[in-house]
């Protein structure tokens, strides 16, 4: 039988480990990817470390912003070949029938499984994925730079939307790592006025450099006011993407009136609402979870415009447990992806 490498998570909070596995073999309706490159989200040091309510089983691969080329495929798939270019979200799949998935909202789904947390991902040298739910991908030279746009991008987009903002208007961006940064590119190209905000002076000069109007300190004793002078009022749309309590305690103060926080960071804990603030300002907080197939359609094509380009640094699978260390420490520049 012939084997392949993958992360593996053992135990929670311990490093991840590179073992031997069977190439698994797509069963009805699912194909076998050969990953090409798997871009390391913050959500996978959740899923390492047993953060969320509900854990994930173990051992665990992990990894749900993948590439690859389909390279075998199993009974009842009529759409896709061997050989053609794919994504692989977190969205594995959803039931398709419930009253989420009728109205286009798969992600809510209560029957949906998730990559690299409810079934195996894609730190591995091969990966199983659901035919309906596997990203088209545009042709590119480059697989590395757009496999975040299959987590990072797809949920930023989305998350933009759900701010309600419009063209023309504010929005901050909390947290300017591997989500935000794409964040700010979405913003800038949907015609809002992005600002970064991040306690790191690295992340606040890659929000610059991507194309935010301003960076402010979220660690500075004024950075509400900052950003109140700046947006004249507040920012019509906050999306919240740092993994960090003190950023969603933030964001309600730099949030304009009648405006909408969107909530993507996803740290372990409870955030407190002041209802005064909330109900005299009239302030949405709305959650929001990655994107339907819909919208990493629409997030796929900003980067296939070259409106949206992820920075990235390649390292090989064997690393993984040093690049989950490295994002432990917040010492990514933009998106650290792993490429078997
Ligand atoms: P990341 O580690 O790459 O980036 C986090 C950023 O937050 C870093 O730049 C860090 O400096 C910054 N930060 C830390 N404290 C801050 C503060 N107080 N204020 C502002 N910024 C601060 O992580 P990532 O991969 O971008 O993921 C971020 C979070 O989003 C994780 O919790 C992840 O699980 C979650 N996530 C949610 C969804 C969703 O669909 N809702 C999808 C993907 C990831
Ligand atoms: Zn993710
Ligand atoms: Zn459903």
């Amino acid at each position: 039988m012939s084997t392949m490498r993958a992360a593996v998570v053992r135990r929670f909070g311990e490093p991840i480990v590179i073992e031997e596995w069977p190439i698994p073999v797509p069963g009805k309706g699912e194909v076998l990817v050969k990953v090409a490159a798997s871009g390391v989200c913050h959500t996978d040091l959740h899923a390492a470390d047993g953060d969320w309510p509900i854990r994930p089983s173990l051992p665990l691969v992990p990894g749900h912003e993948g590439i690859g080329h389909v390279c075998a495929i199993g009974p009842g798939v009529a759409d896709l070949r061997e050989g053609d270019l794919v994504g692989v979200p977190w969205l594995h799949d959803a039931c398709g029938a419930c009253e989420w998935c009728l109205r286009g909202w798969e992600t809510l789904c209560k029957r949906q499984h998730n990559t690299g947390y409810g079934v195996h991902g894609t730190h591995a040298d091969y990966v199983i994925a659901r035919a309906a739910f596997a990203g088209r991908i545009p042709a590119t030279d480059d697989l590395a730079a757009l496999a975040p746009v299959l987590c990072a991008g797809v949920t930023t987009y989305k998350g933009l939307i759900e701010t309600g903002a419009r063209p023309g208007e504010w929005v901050v961006i909390s947290g300017v790592g591997g989500l935000g940064h794409v964040g700010v590119q979405y913003a800038r190209a949907m015609g809002f006025r992005p600002i970064g905000l991040d306690t790191d002076a690295d992340k606040r000069a890659l929000a610059l450099a991507c194309g935010a109007e301003a960076a402010v300190d979220a660690a500075a004793t004024d950075a509400v006011d900052q950003i109140v002078a700046i947006t004249g009022g507040g920012a019509h749309g906050v999306l919240v993407t740092a993994a960090s309590l003190p950023a969603f305690r933030t964001a309600i103060g730099v949030v304009r009136r009648g405006g909408t926080v969107a909530l993507v960071g996803l740290p372990p804990g409870d955030m407190p609402l002041p209802i005064f603030d909330v109900v005299l300002k009239r302030i949405t907080v709305r959650g929001s979870i990655v994107g339907t197939r819909a919208d990493l359609e629409e997030a796929l094509g900003f980067a296939a415009r070259g409106l949206v380009k992820p920075r990235v640094t390649t390292f090989p699978l064997d690393e993984a447990n040093a690049v989950f260390k490295q994002l432990r420490a917040g010492t990514v520049d933009g998106r650290a992806v792993l490429v078997p």
